[in-house]
C-alpha cells in the first residue's frame, strides 16, 4: 500500500499526547484561508512511501513513545483522502504496540472504509473550523454538516477524540462562537478535550510562493489575553 506524503516530523509535541512521529499526507479537499500548509493541497504532489516503510520509520522512535506516552500521528492535508493507506499504516503500527492518532478535518464520514480505519486508531483529533455553516464555508470553502456528523459518529462508536478549533480575529474570536462550540460538544461522552488554537501566519510565505492570494495578511494573531478570555468561557 503506497501513500503520497508531504513531510515527516520526528519529535512532534502538539499533535496528540507525548512525543510523536507526525506524518503529513498530501492532498486536501478544504481550502482554509489560514492554512499553513497550502503546499499539501494537491493530491498528486509529495513523495511516495509504502505503509511498511513509514511504519518502520515510526518504529525507530518507540523508546521515546514509551517514555512520553506518545506514538504516531497522521495529519495533512486531509489524511482521509488516503484512508486505505492510513489504515494499513496504523495496522502495522498497532502490531508494533505504537499508539495511533488521526488528525482530520472530518469531511469524510460514515463509510465502511472509515469503520475499518477506526479499528486501528486510538485517538482522533477532529478540527472544527466553525459550527455555523455560513462562516465554515467562508473559512474552508466547504459545508460543515459532515464535520459535525463526524463528531457524532466518533461518539457513537465510543472513539476517544479531541476537538480543535483555530481562533481567528474577526472570524470566530467571539464569546458566542465559543458558547456554540461548547454547547455542541456537551453531548459527547467520548470527547476528551477541546483545544482552542491561536491563528498564526507561519505559512503566509507559502501562499506567496505558490502565487495564491492570502486574505489574512492584515489580521493580527489573537492576544494571550483574548485566548485566556475564550478559554475561560469554554471551561467556565
Ligand atoms: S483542512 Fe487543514 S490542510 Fe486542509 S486547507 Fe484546512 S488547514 Fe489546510
Amino acid at each position: 500500500m503506497i501513500g503520497r506524503i508531504h513531510s515527516f516530523e520526528t519529535f512532534g509535541t502538539v499533535d496528540g499526547p507525548g512525543i510523536r512521529f507526525v506524518v503529513f499526507l498530501q492532498g486536501c479537499n478544504f481550502r482554509c484561508i489560514y492554512c499553513h500548509n497550502p503546499d499539501t493541497w494537491p493530491l498528486s504532489a509529495g513523495s511516495e512511501f509504502s505503509a511498511e516503510e513509514t511504519a518502520a520509520m515510526a518504529a525507530r522512535y518507540k523508546l521515546y513513545f514509551t517514555a512520553s506516552g506518545g506514538g504516531i500521528t497522521v495529519s495533512g492535508g486531509e489524511p482521509l483522502l488516503q484512508a486505505k493507506f492510513v489504515t494499513e499504516l496504523f495496522r502495522l503500527c498497532r502490531d508494533e504496540g505504537i499508539h495511533t492518532c488521526l488528525d482530520t478535518n472530518g469531511s469524510a464520514c460514515c463509510s465502511e472504509e472509515l469503520d475499518e480505519l477506526m479499528k486501528y486508531t486510538n485517538l482522533v483529533l477532529l478540527d472544527i473550523k466553525h459550527t455555523d455553516p455560513g462562516i465554515h464555508k467562508k473559512i474552508t470553502g466547504a459545508a460543515n454538516d459532515t464535520v459535525l456528523s463526524f463528531a457524532k459518529y466518533l461518539n457513537d462508536i465510543g472513539k476517544p477524540f479531541h476537538i480543535r478549533s483555530v481562533i481567528v480575529p474577526g472570524l470566530n474570536d467571539t464569546p458566542s462562537y465559543i458558547t456554540a462550540l461548547k454547547n455542541f460538544c456537551s453531548q459527547f461522552s467520548s470527547l476528551e478535550k477541546i483545544e482552542l488554537l491561536p491563528f498564526h501566519k507561519i505559512g503566509e510565505y507559502k501562499w506567496k510562493e505558490l502565487g495564491l492570494p492570502y486574505s489574512l495578511g492584515d489580521v493580527t494573531p489573537p492576544s494571550n489575553e483574548k485566548m485566556e478570555e475564550l478559554n475561560g468561557i469554554l471551561n467556565g
